[in-house]
């Protein structure tokens, strides 16, 4: 059984729609309700099928009806058994006006491909429904001569239809054709419109790179059949293996390539259009996304994207113009400076980016759909909290994936992705998106929020301005954010699992069993400390990590044993390791769930070194059997979770990673059955970038289904979403 809510906007009004919902969900036989507001149609369903109805209420809306976006959460059931048209109330809630991003709509589309439309093949076709907002508004209100489109004058014909009441474009701010609007041209060889498309396609096929302005950014496109292309965008991107996402024209391309849940289709096709990462069927080139079993599938969402993969019979890789961990390229200059390098084309427009807003990434956890990067087509849509916050903040956010958020009333609003905040370009870029928020929102705010971690740079630029400010525990604020976005009121345990993050008591925390309420937090458990052997370095090499988990139980002899993490090492590289360990030089404690994943992967001969943050951590995920059900025995002593005991279980069935991995798992899962059951409280919160590996979280699902369950469905579990926790906080703290 499960329940959804569903909130759509857009022009769902009087157009029939709420009989539509009601035959729709009893067609699926399910539970529930559906009713007006002010702001667009609320939907409850619960049942078997809400999945399907999800698919089909997309797919069989009334021809008039118009999603402009919807926002889907699923809840724990409540026991609907009939369903209901409930009558309007009034909306009490405050509109935030500015809208994402939307994916080009059916109706454009149509036009789009009509040889008697005078958009046909216009590549910058959009409407009410549809089209560029918040990559596009200089400032509020939201009125043509406000966005980055007030350069083009609006010639008779599209006037005509801005200004009718009836017309589909009516106040549609992007509105534009091909006389009077925004144009292609090509770098460097200058043809326009469809000649510069056309070069475009043949340059593709040719097996060239490409990079193509769209929505929030530029784009990096190839074939994404075409192993050579793929490796040598690589190699020009300096991006060693991190996976390349894929443009497919549409879901029976994706299809072909990967295996498809009827959510996963959902999601493939929300307005949002996420890349959503799905289980490959093969086909496409290894370098796309090595290793993993995994790959990123997203669909075109401008119509630029559309006549290019029409175009084509093969997809595209679709990455970010940029240069590996820099920020995606926006404007026009910058991108002949910084992509010219590294692609063969650029298909330039003169429409220009206000600001840039990378893809948004989703991927399904545990039967639900869960953000991993929450950006283009979300954001800046507002977290609506079910209390009032007492004063105004501003949330700085983590160092790695970043988003900042501005709180108020009952809002949270989140930024888009800003990126790993670790050099003076991206702190820049931090520093300006702030401000861009600040302006656009006319808002100062009473307090500035920000993480422990003396050395993250968004806590160093908080400490240098000049406002009251607080720091938050990082994990704990990871907790904040999931039980926000949950819109929970009680006590939770908090379950909060990452890479690391700057503990109270000056170590590097990532195992937490957090006992919490908005004001406060008990570390209840957490797993035993270890050592990081060379800091930051063990980030990178797992097999540091491993071994320093291997001089723990074994002592000096571990330096003997025949294992991969050993053999890794020379016999200098050990003596230095084995000092570093022994004399405690630069090698900080750690409870970090995070790294224990990676500690395994090492044992196990899968990983000794990685190139990007989370890669042993999806190569076990990919082992994971749901045919292994028994666990490794764990000791607790106090409030330590002793890992000796599981590290040994794995070692032991090394040979075999698959059983290897799942009983590793499944422990960690029922660590979390045992910490539960001693603290005692019903509902449990879990988050931190480990709750995005599927099999874990479906696991301690299933062994806490006596508790009350809750992920993040809204805003990302991994560091993307402490800005929320941060904010709830700061705006809930007594006043002064
Ligand atoms: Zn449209
Ligand atoms: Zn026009
Ligand atoms: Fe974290």
């Amino acid at each position: 059984m499960k329940r959804v809510r569903i909130e759509l906007k857009g022009v769902v009004q009087g157009v029939g729609f709420r009989p539509f919902v009601y035959r729709l969900a009893k067609d699926c036989q399910l539970g529930g309700f559906v009713k007006n507001d002010g702001k667009g149609v609320y939907i409850e369903v619960e049942g078997e099928r809400v999945e399907e109805f999800l698919k089909r209420l997309n797919l069989e809306k009334p021809p008039l009806a118009r999603i402009l976006f919807q926002q889907v959460e699923f809840l724990h059931p409540t026991g609907y058994k009939e369903f209901f048209i409930e009558e309007s109330e009034e909306s009490k809630a405050k509109e935030v006006l500015i809208l994402p991003d939307i994916a080009t709509c059916e109706d454009c589309l149509r036009e789009l491909y009509d040889p008697k439309d005078r958009r046909y093949r216009y590549p910058f076709i959009n409407c009410t429904n549809c089209g560029p907002r918040f990559s596009i508004v200089e400032k509020l209100p939201y009125d043509r001569p406000n966005t980055t489109m007030k350069s083009f004058t609006m010639c008779i014909y599209c006037e005509k239809e801005y200004k009718n009441p009836e017309d589909r474009r009516f106040h549609a701010q992007p509105i534009a054709c091909p006389y009077c609007g925004p144009k292609l041209i090509l770098h460097p060889t200058g043809e326009e419109g469809e000649e510069a498309l056309s070069k475009v396609i043949r340059a593709l096929k040719e097996g060239k790179i490409v990079a193509v302005k769209g929505i929030g950014g530029f784009h990096l496109m190839c074939n994404a059949l075409d192993d050579d292309v793929v490796q040598e965008l690589r190699k020009r991107k300096r991006r060693q293996e991190k996976p390349f996402a894929v443009m497919f024209k549409d879901l029976e391309q994706i299809q072909e390539y990967a295996h498809l849940t009827d959510l996963e289709k959902a999601l493939l096709i929300s307005p949002e259009r996420p890349i959503v990462l799905v289980r490959s069927k093969g086909g496409l080139a290894k370098s796309v996304s090595p290793g993993l079993k995994r790959i990123g599938a997203f669909l075109p969402y401008s119509p630029l994207h559309h006549l290019i993969l029409n175009s084509l019979d093969f997809p595209l890789v679709a990455t970010s113009g940029n240069l590996s961990e820099e920020p995606i390229v926006k404007d026009n200059q910058d991108a002949i400076q910084k992509l010219g390098p590294l692609s063969d084309f650029i298909l330039l427009h003169n429409r220009e980016i206000k600001r840039r807003c990378d893809d948004s990434v989703v991927k399904v956890v545990g039967g639900f759909p869960l953000p991993i990067r929450r950006s283009r087509g979300m954001v800046p849509l507002p977290i609506i909290l079910p209390f009032k916050l007492n004063r105004k903040v501003l949330a700085v956010g983590g160092m790695l994936k970043n988003t900042f958020a501005i709180a108020f009333d009952d809002v949270v609003i989140l930024s888009q992705h800003i990126g790993d905040v670790e050099n003076l370009q991206t702190l820049e870029i931090f520093e300006e998106s702030v401000r861009d928020f600040m302006e656009l929102y006319s808002f100062k705010p009473d307090i500035i929020v920000h993480d422990l971690h003396p050395r993250y740079e968004t806590t160093r630029w908080a400490m240098s301005q000049d406002f009251p400010k607080v720091g938050v525990q990082h994990h704990y604020a990871h907790v904040l954010s999931c039980m926000a976005e949950n819109g929970i009121r009680e006590r939770v345990l908090g379950i909060s699992w990452d890479g690391t993050g700057y503990g109270t008591d000056g170590t590097l925390w990532g195992g937490e069993f957090l006992s919490c309420d908005y004001q406060n937090f008990e570390r209840v458990f957490y797993f035993k400390p270890f050592r990081l052997l060379g800091g930051e370095k063990a980030v990178k090499e797992p097999a540091r990590v491993a071994l320093s988990l291997l001089l723990d139980l074994y002592g000096m002899d571990a330096l003997e044993l025949n294992l991969p993490p050993v053999n890794f090492f020379n016999e200098n590289e050990k003596t230095i390791l084995y000092k570093a360990y022994s004399s405690h030089i630069n090698a900080p404690y750690s409870s970090s769930v995070g790294r224990l994943i990676d500690a395994v992967a090492s044992i196990l001969g899968l990983r000794q070194r990685v190139s990007y943050e989370g890669q042993a951590a999806m190569i076990l995920e990919d082992l994971y059997s749901y045919y292994v059900k028994d666990t490794y025995p764990f000791e607790v002593k106090g409030s330590t979770v002793d890992w000796t005991q599981i590290l040994e279980g794995v070692i032991k069935d090394r040979n075999n990673p698959e059983i290897a991995v799942s009983r590793f798992i499944n422990t960690l899962a029922n660590v979390c059955l045992y910490v539960a059951e001693n603290v005692d409280i019903e509902r449990v919160c879990l988050s931190g970038g480990v709750m995005q590996n599927d099999p874990l979280v479906s696991k301690i699902k299933e062994y806490l289904s006596g508790f009350k369950v809750y992920t993040h469905q809204k805003v990302p579990s991994n560091d993307g979403g402490i800005s929320l926790g941060q904010a709830v906080y700061g705006g809930l703290l007594a006043k002064a």
